[in-house]
């Protein structure tokens, strides 16, 4: 028998408007809809049409396709409906991992998100007097309470702090130098010239910012001297940026805080703090020793402090610049403000989560509470996993390790944990680490000295039994 032309193959295929009205499809087209399903019709009559030119697929090739259309059809519209953003189970031990998505948040948050966007509200309206009101006021309010008030307590003085929102530190940042030093001068020492993850590097946020950077001293030593003489009519502010992801050591100098905020003081000039994460709580607790917190900064006396909202405040992500409200007044009239600011889910997931710390609730939030795991804690869990792991040829074993904060964060912080090890006789550690990401929900490992490691202080107990179970299937 003379084989089918390709002509006679695409006659076989059915055209569009037949498979979508094929019984086969009928529940699922009423369920997604007819677009959807046409959609996603062509799109598999297309394959099948490129796979007969291609001459991948003859004659006995296309009764098969054609028995499994429908199901080929319902595969497709699932595949195209899906969430390209899904949640993973980050097993790194990397609290703040910036590849998935930094700070998890507090169950609260997605509560008032639900409420908040499913709705109109009053992001910028004042209920009681009817009239248009300013956005900022919302999470304004709590910082007054976790900054204001607690210095006030702390006799620090007449502390008048506001705090705006923008998209995310390095806009803050941005915002900070436009509105501060616009076509001035700005001092920096060398040894703070940094760069932070994917292209925030001073230099050039200066730039953008049109302020002119004005560096002084060394990569390792910087004195105060240094900064008092570069003082000129044209300098507008003093900039000291936190070494959020490295660390200089040995021959090194730096001028204390309290030094810079008295140069500014005598120089009548205002002193900018970029601290990078910006932690609200005292962390030297849990090992976190080298990250200034917001009001340790603001108590020393710097004006304005700008942080990000996503690392160790466990926010959503957003910039925020807390400081003298006159100063703060200026940034919000600032027209680049408008174009950086945040939008009613960012303002209602940070309140959310700043309610938090307002209630001294700190285990409610996700970041604080795995950061204050002990390794016992932790190896408790890894151990009742490694012990429903039966396979042959697999080897788990427990093991003491270090977890890390992350983010550009606290470089220098070691978070003692345990390790689940995993090695296979069969397979390498890279094949078992892309095993875990074929899981669902995928498991992000580490892989180090050709094993896979796994840190449950960034797994949430309720997802050990997840682990467990990929582990045995892995
Ligand atoms: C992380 C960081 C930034 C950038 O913050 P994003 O919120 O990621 O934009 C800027 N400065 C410092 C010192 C940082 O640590």
């Amino acid at each position: 028998m003379k084989a089918a032309s390709k002509a006679d193959l695409y006659r076989k295929l059915p055209s569009v408007d037949e498979l979508v009205h094929n019984t086969e499809l009928a529940s699922l087209v009423s369920r997604e809809g007819q677009a959807a399903a046409t959609d996603s019709a062509r799109a598999v009559l297309a394959r099948l049409r490129d796979e007969i030119t291609s001459g991948r697929l003859d004659a006995g090739g296309i009764e098969i396709a054609l028995s499994g259309i429908a199901s080929a059809v319902e595969r497709e519209l699932r595949q195209s409906l899906s969430y390209s953003l899904r949640t993973v189970i980050n097993a790194t031990g990397v609290i703040l991992h910036t590849n998935l998505g930094r700070a998890p948040l507090t169950a609260s948050v997605a509560q008032h998100i639900h409420e908040v966007a499913g709705n109109y509200s009053n992001l910028e309206f004042e209920i009681d007097k009817g009239v248009r009101g300013r956005r900022d006021i919302h999470v304004d309010r709590l910082f007054r309470k976790l900054l204001s008030e607690e210095l006030a307590g702390a006799g620090a003085g007449t502390h008048d702090v506001s705090t705006i929102v923008v998209n995310n530190n390095a806009a803050a940042v941005l915002l900070a130098l436009n509105t501060l030093a616009e076509g001035g001068e700005v001092i920096v020492s060398r040894g703070e010239l940094v760069e932070i993850g994917g292209s925030f590097r001073i230099p050039e946020v200066m730039t953008k910012s049109s302020a002119i950077l004005r560096e002084v001293g060394t990569t390792n030593r910087t004195r105060l001297t240094d900064y008092e003489s570069a003082i000129t009519d044209k300098t507008r502010l003093l900039l000291r940026v936190h070494r959020s992801n490295f660390q200089i050591t040995g021959f090194t100098e730096q001028p204390r805080i309290e030094e810079l905020v008295s140069l500014a003081r005598k120089r009548n000039i205002p002193l900018l703090e970029d601290l990078g994460s910006g932690a609200l709580i005292d962390l030297r607790s849990v090992g976190v020793n080298d990250e200034p917190g917001v009001l340790e900064s603001l108590r020393s006396g710097v004006e304005v402090v700008t942080y990000s909202g996503d690392k160790l405040l466990g926010g959503p992500q957003a910039g925020i610049l807390s400081g003298r409200s006159n100063l703060i007044a200026r940034m919000r009239a600032n027209s680049l403000f408008r174009a950086l600011r945040v939008d009613k889910l960012t303002y209602a997931a940070l309140e959310a989560t700043l309610l938090a710390y307002v209630k001294h609730d700190h285990d409610a939030i996700p970041v604080l509470r795995m950061m204050r795991l002990s390794k016992d804690e932790i190896g408790k869990r890894a151990k009742t996993i490694a012990e429903k792991i039966r396979r042959p040829g697999l080897s788990v074993r427990v093991m003491a390790g270090e977890s890390v904060i992350g983010g550009g964060a606290a470089p220098s912080a070691v978070l003692p944990t345990t390790l689940l090890a995993i090695t296979s006789k069969t397979r390498s550690a890279d094949e078992l680490a892309a095993r875990l990401r074929a899981s669902a929900p995928p498991i992000i490992a580490r892989v180090e000295d050709a094993q896979v490691l796994l840190d449950l202080r960034t797994v949430f107990p309720e997802q050990d039994e997840t682990v467990a179970v990929a582990l045995q299937e892995i």
